[in-house]
């Protein structure tokens, strides 16, 4: 892939391909340099569950049973398969009604048989159609969401971040695009793939999904952080080596939810980028060449408070699987005798990470 230096800043573009003359670095993704940027034990880690990009910095739940979904096209098919499968269950009801109508014309002492048979049917199917029932309800009422919106966007003029609704920019004539696949910069080794990418005439906006805690209300007051910043600007770079266009801003959605802010791409994020990328590659490096490296977390530990990787969780609910293999975990107990690990603590064994959760259940000081 050759790099599209039309949109590229030129001391930035040139700094990352001498790095990459000089180091002939291994490929890192976007995810692992954003979690070596916050921890490295966090990047080793993210490096070792190999889950590949998603765009998103935490689980996304399946569609409908959390996240819902955000392409009218995939709603509609899916809520096409939906209608014919409760189709399909209604004639299949409404013909057993009818044959125990005409089974009691002529049989009268059968009937009861065939409805008790009928309503033992539709318990034993109801872990089928129930969820039908309820993802056809979903659908129709995100597909009547996604009509219903009126095009908004932010004013792309005016360079500070913006608030952002899904459907409005839908509604405004952007096409959202899911990639199969990460892109790849062979030239400066980095491959990525953000949650979606928005598509519009030559505007390509990457849009970045992440975890925010709602209830002390730092989803409007959010920042991003430096991590963050280099991701945006990471996946912004990838969006317009191979998607050709332009990518001057970047989207973060909250959660599972429609909502988000439009951030234009300035010299605070590229130059998280430009400086990030080579201190995620040394760690990465460092730890390729060391099989027992164990660096230290970051800031003495102050950022393990709110890590996914250092939440305890009981023992048996969800394995630390690691370079494809089930670690064993590290057991921790509260003072009711729970037992407790996290992924972090499997992983490097010395201390269980002072995670907020892990004060409360005094698994730690
Ligand atoms: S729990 Fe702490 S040390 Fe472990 S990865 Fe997270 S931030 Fe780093």
């Amino acid at each position: 892939m050759t790099l599209d230096r039309k949109h590229m800043k030129p001391h930035i573009l040139e700094s990352l391909t001498v790095l990459s003359k000089d180091n002939s670095p291994p490929e890192l993704g976007v995810h692992v340099m954003s979690e070596f940027l916050f921890c490295p034990r966090a990047g080793i880690i993210a490096y070792e569950t190999r889950q590949g990009d998603t765009g998103a910095d935490f689980e996304a739940a399946p569609a409908l049973g959390g996240i819902p979904m955000f392409e009218i096209d995939q709603i509609e098919r899916d809520l096409e398969v939906r209608s014919r499968e409760l189709k399909q269950l209604s004639i299949a009801v409404g013909g057993f009604v009818g044959g125990a109508g005409l089974v009691y014309v002529y049989q009268p002492a059968l009937t009861i048989w065939l409805l008790v048979s009928l309503i033992f049917m539709l318990l034993a199917t109801y872990s089928w159609w129930r969820p039908a029932i309820t993802s056809w309800f979903q659908l129709r009422a995100r597909l009547a969401q996604s009509r219903l919106a009126k095009p908004n966007e932010p004013n792309w003029e005016h360079k500070l971040q913006q608030e952002i609704e899904w459907w409005e920019l839908i509604a405004a004539g952007f096409q959202s695009i899911k990639l199969n696949r990460p892109m790849h910069s062979h030239e400066i080794g980095l491959t990525g793939k953000p949650w979606r990418i928005l598509h519009r005439g030559e505007l390509r906006i990457p849009v970045l999904r992440i975890h925010v805690d709602e209830t002390d209300g730092s989803m409007g007051q959010f920042r991003p952080r430096l991590r963050q910043q280099a991701r945006l600007a990471a996946y912004a770079f990838l969006t317009e080596t191979c998607e050709r266009g332009n990518a001057d801003w970047a989207i973060v959605m909250f959660n599972y939810g429609d909502r988000g802010l439009a951030f234009p791409l300035d010299d605070a994020e590229w130059e998280a980028f430009q400086t990030g990328l080579p201190r995620a590659r040394s760690e990465f490096q460092r730890y390729e060449n060391a099989a027992q490296y164990r660096p230290r977390p970051t800031d003495q530990g102050r950022v393990c408070r709110g890590c996914p990787f250092g939440k305890p969780r009981r023992v048996g609910l969800r394995p630390t699987i690691l370079n494809g293999v089930e670690v064993l975990p590290r057991i921790t107990t509260d003072n009711l005798n729970r037992e407790f690990h996290c992924t972090c603590h499997d992983r490097f064994g010395d201390e269980v990470p002072p995670h907020k959760l892990a004060r409360q259940l005094g698994l730690t000081d």
